[in-house]
């Protein structure tokens, strides 16, 4: 049977219904939608779309781009820029999705604007959910308190040729940053990501200009971004407290919380100041007090160390002002704060103290602030950090950790996937154990040869399937459950809690 010859006008119709019934595109926007896109496509004959609009990917996007490939618009590296591209002259304008958020927001309560943000997202593919839904996610079962552990493998590896054509690029400064507001509507490169399909809220946050993002990241469900209109470098003062519990108080069904303004402790981008948010799912949350304590000068706050694995000092109060007082007060005392006791040093030649904040908005108990504890400091026999994954934990992660993760949910590298196969093979007999092709530095399984050393030695090399299985991820686990000890600076025996209570008691709270 002869395949009937692609016409791209059927699939433009086809893709401005969809985008009509999927994204509210409006009536005169979808005429002028349509007509960009003729005039990309070179398509100077209108046809009709499908009585029944096909698979929006497979039936009607892919198709459409794959075109775009063949009759040269784009080329093939450059695939999901133009795919963007294409994306982006149906989806909504900017300013009729904030002002949809808008008009929502007052009729039908906050919670169902950003439900339409989210739609809006997955959409226009600026939420990839196909690749989302890839990476693998499970709960690890933890004494205190069960981690999320995701194995990241929605990032698409470069290839050879994109790293290539990314290196011949010319520089470029703009825009600035990947965070810069300059991004709305960005055609994109090899280096830098299309964002013709982001679309962003503004928001004031102590009384400054920032607006949030979903994330495309998608760590968890809603995952959002809160970026300052400026570019400026990451900071946690007095201001951070105030900005997140603003956040809260217009979004209360998200958290908002801030990396660390340090390397090592905070997250990968420190040169422009954002905070990450969405909905309450992460571990931490579900944490009781360990032990609660009583301010003296604010008693309209309560205090009490979370029981969790790092050092959690969570705040709660319906007065935000004294809770953001307080806030401040302890971060004050923070960054000057040493016990040498238990290894803390505020500062060496630098300063190592500080702080990652998290805020949520509770209906009954009001406004929540978690104070993660933090220090950055290095000595020699830990080059890459004190408080920080020891060496061979590296295996598994080796970034810094970042506040999603200090919260227990950790996203590690999609290489992981294959390396588990690599050693579940070794542990039930598939693949001999063969610690001389382990040991050179080019085997995929080389930076894993302590564990699998272990692992063979706990359980054998003849498990069944199911048991290698088992027995790697329950490595992984316990690994994760370690690294999140590791960044605690107070640890949690004896010593370390009643070092924490000192810090405590030093600022007036008992
Ligand atoms: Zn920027």
């Amino acid at each position: 049977m002869a395949r009937t010859k692609f016409n791209p006008a059927v699939a433009i119709s086809d893709l401005v219904r969809y985008a009509q019934e999927t994204m509210d595109l409006g009536k005169y926007d979808a005429i002028y939608a349509k007509n960009q896109l003729f005039a990309l496509f070179g398509v100077t004959e209108p046809a009709d779309g499908h009585d029944k609009l096909p698979d929006f990917q497979t039936g009607i996007l892919d198709p459409l781009v794959n075109y775009g490939i063949k009759t040269g618009l784009c080329k093939e590296i450059e695939k999901l820029l133009f795919e963007t591209k294409v994306m982006g002259l149906v989806t909504p304008a900017p300013g009729t999705v904030i002002a949809q958020f808008d008009a929502i927001a007052a009729t039908d309560g906050i919670e169902k604007a950003t439900d339409y943000l989210h739609r809006i997202g997955v959409s226009s593919n600026y939420l990839r959910m196909p690749d989302i839904s890839k990476n693998i996610m499970w709960t690890a079962p933890a004494p205190m308190g069960d981690l999320t552990i995701t194995i990241n493998l929605s990032k698409p590896e470069k290839s050879r040729e994109q790293v290539e054509a990314e290196r011949n690029l010319p520089a470029s400064n703009y825009p600035r940053c990947m965070l810069c507001v300059e991004n709305l509507g960005f055609n994109g490169n090899l280096r830098h990501p299309a964002r013709e399909t982001i679309r962003i809220i503004p928001i004031y946050l102590n009384d400054e200009k920032w607006f949030f993002q979903l994330s495309p990241y998608v760590y968890f469900d809603n995952h959002c971004i809160a970026i300052s209109e400026e570019h400026h470098p990451m900071a946690i003062t007095p201001a951070t407290f105030v900005r997140l519990t603003d956040f809260v108080e217009q979004l209360p069904h998200y958290f908002m919380g801030s990396n660390a303004d340090l390397p090592i402790v905070g997250g990968s981008i420190l040169a422009h100041e954002h905070y990450q948010g969405g909905k309450k799912v992460l571990p931490m949350f579900k944490r009781p007090d360990r032990k609660t304590f009583a301010s003296a000068k604010y008693s309209n706050v309560k205090v009490s160390i979370l029981d969790w694995y790092n050092s959690v000092i969570k705040l709660t109060s319906k007065d935000k002002k004294s809770l953001c007082a307080l806030a401040d007060e302890i971060l004050l005392a923070w960054r000057e704060y040493s016990d040498e006791s238990v290894g803390v040093l505020a500062k060496t030649t630098a300063p190592h103290n500080t702080i990652t904040p998290i805020a949520c908005f509770d209906k009954e108990n009001g406004y929540e602030l978690y104070l993660i504890l933090r220090n950055n400091r290095t000595d020699e026999a830990h080059p890459h950090g004190i408080y920080h994954p020891t060496e061979d934990m590296h295996n598994v992660k080796k970034e810094g950790i970042g506040l999603i993760e200090a919260m227990g949910l950790f996203i590690l590298p999609g290489r992981l996937a294959k390396e588990i196969e690599g050693i579940v093979d070794i542990l039930s007999g598939k693949t001999p154990l063969n610690f001389a092709e382990i040991s050179k530095e080019d085997h995929p399984l080389f930076k894993h040869l302590h564990a699998i050393a272990q692992l063979a030695n706990d359980n054998g090399v003849n498990l069944s399937m199911d048991d290698a299985e088992k027995a790697v991820v329950s490595y992984v686990n316990n690994t994760c459950v370690k690294i999140l000890e590791c960044t605690g600076v107070f640890k949690n025996d004896e010593i370390g809690q009643n070092a924490f209570v000192k810090f405590l008691n030093s600022v007036d709270i008992k």
